[in-house]
């Protein structure tokens, strides 16, 4: 079993600079108009636009969590 390594470092979304969520086996940006989805192959994860996965937003609304006030800034 592997045991992934806490970096330290906090990772942003290489498309829009937003801080990303980790999952089990992804990271996925928190930007609701983003949704992008980066996989973690072999314990790295691959932050590249082009491997990247859109969630849809039910989907994203799933994985990453919300915080309690659903204010938007505008
Ligand atoms: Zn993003």
């Amino acid at each position: 079993m592997k045991h992934s390594r806490d970096l330290g470092v906090i990772l942003v979304c290489p498309h829009c600079r937003v801080e990303v969520a980790r999952l089990d086996d992804a990271y996925v940006c928190r930007s609701a108009d983003c949704r992008r989805s980066y996989p973690v192959v072999d314990g790295i994860p691959k932050f590249l636009v082009d491997d990247a996965t859109l969630l849809s937003p039910e989907e994203w609304r799933a994985v990453v969590p919300q915080n309690g006030d659903g204010a938007q800034h505008g």
